[in-house]
């Protein structure tokens, strides 16, 4: 067989793609007849593919590359780092200076009393890693009835069994004979979709006290945790009416009920503080963390645990670990990045400049006529596409998914946006640039009218 490059025809590399590839969330007939985008190199906030298009990523990968594409810098830590120990574990009493550092580093920038890290290799890991974690924290504090962890309705938590199962997406739930035991759901806080004719104040409270009833129906002997994500990102970038966060909090901690805030999308950065607890004024005991750890250019994602839950969980064998957990080049690499954030100032500029000038370019989207809300913290948005703004009306399911064309649409202009439903969602890397927001912004109007006229 011939070396497969980027040299190979786009055609070529697209057949043997579909031959050989199964994507993740995709329906592979989706891509029959024009294949899937072959994406070869990157750079800031552009991608480039195998036609030499130049194309603007306003979801940043995956929600992850927060400090951009092609910082040397990082290739040159990993590329230290596989020289001097490519692999240890820390299982058995052995650790290593990339995790004992990073561990260090994140328990300095982590808010409260949140100082103590368990790796993983991903978000989903992670919350598996919390799952575990906080059944037998309990079981351990003499309380082992206590294991029911409580989450939300379209909530995004990961792809594992037990991640999917703490993930409140039902198109997953419909797979695989998820959620497994133990886990329960109540209703998100997203009043544009669900909040009929209550002011998003009195939403807020009445979505958070389904958390209270929940647990009264449960028993608060039996609830182990909450989870949520300070804004739901994969759900559709749901940003929860300000009485919600206040009512859960004081719950969680009348009920004595851990909180495990999933800031795998919310961290490093994403909303204008290091963590989304920060900017909502969470107290979690658990925090998950991925993605934006290493900008994405390693896979690693952690549990930072606060000193009583470690104590607990430092004083019994915790039966839990893979075999890249704190994977030493992972660890270099998150490191750098994390360095890169700091020094550059990329958190403050994102709260202070290019956040607050992009909430105000993205908010003035709502003039357009089938934008009916556009919400956004730091440099995650959303913009609700309707028929009827003042009714808040979804389209008709016959009108077809006017979000996939929009977002079809956003594709064939080069511009990344993603769609859930009806929402179309951005997340870009937040090192964009002023003069890059304002392409982004027309790239998105002009996709928008096409996905219109698409739906009439
Ligand atoms: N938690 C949240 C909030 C996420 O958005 C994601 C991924 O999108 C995950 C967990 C799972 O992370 P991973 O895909 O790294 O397993």
């Amino acid at each position: 067989m011939q070396p497969i490059t980027n040299h190979l025809p786009t055609a070529e590399l697209q057949a043997l793609d579909a031959a050989h590839h199964i994507h993740p969330f995709t329906t592979q007939s989706e891509l029959a007849g024009k294949g899937a985008r072959v994406i070869t190199g990157a750079r800031g906030v552009m991608l480039r593919d195998s036609e030499g298009q130049e194309i603007l990523d306003a979801m940043a990968g995956l929600w992850c590359v927060n400090i951009g594409y092609g910082r040397d810098e990082l290739a040159e830590a990993a590329a230290r780092q596989m020289r001097e120990l490519p692999y240890y574990n820390t299982f058995f009493q052995t650790t290593h200076v990339p995790a004992i550092a990073l561990s260090a580093k994140l328990a300095e920038l982590a808010p409260g009393n949140l100082n103590h890290v368990f790796y993983a290799g991903s978000g989903s890991e992670a919350n598996d890693t919390n799952l575990r974690m906080v059944r037998t924290y309990w079981a351990e504090r003499g309380k082992p009835e206590k294991q029911v962890v409580i989450s939300r309705w379209n909530a995004y938590h990961g792809s594992s069994v037990g991640s999917g199962s703490l993930g409140g997406m039902k198109g997953m739930h419909a797979q695989g004979g998820l959620p497994i035991p133990g886990i329960e759901h109540v209703d998100q806080p997203n009043w544009w979709a669900e909040g009929g004719d209550m002011s998003p104040e009195e939403f807020g409270l009445e979505r958070a006290r389904q958390l209270e009833a929940k647990i009264d129906e449960i028993g608060e002997d039996r609830v182990a945790a909450f989870i949520a994500e300070p804004v739901q990102g994969a759900g559709g970038v749901i940003v929860a009416p300000d009485s919600y966060w206040p009512e859960v909090m004081r719950i969680c901690r009348e009920r004595d009920i851990l909180f495990i805030a999933d800031e795998v999308i919310c961290g490093f950065g994403r909303t204008g503080e290091w963590f989304g607890s920060q900017t909502l004024d969470l107290t979690p005991d658990i925090m998950t963390i991925a993605k934006g750890l290493s900008s994405g250019y390693q896979p690693i994602g952690a549990s930072i645990v606060s000193d009583a839950v470690a104590e607990v969980i430092g004083n019994c064998e915790f039966n839990h670990g893979y075999t890249y957990s704190g994977h030493p080049v992972a660890c270099a690499v998150a490191l750098e990045n994390l360095r890169i954030l700091e020094e550059e100032k990329i958190v403050d500029r994102v709260r202070e400049d290019t956040g607050p000038y992009l909430r105000q370019k993205f908010e003035a989207l709502t003039d357009h006529p089938m934008v009916g809300e556009a919400k956004i913290v730091g440099m995650m948005g959303s913009l609700a596409l309707t028929p009827d703004k003042s009714a808040r009306a979804p389209f008709a399911a016959d009108a077809g998914t006017v979000g996939f064309m929009t977002r079809e649409r956003c594709f064939a202009n080069n511009l990344i946006m993603r769609h859930v439903g009806d929402r179309m969602i951005i997340s870009p890397p937040l090192v964009i640039s002023k003069t890059e927001i304002d392409t982004l912004i027309d790239r998105a109007w002009r996709s928008l009218d096409e996905g219109m006229a698409a739906v009439k």
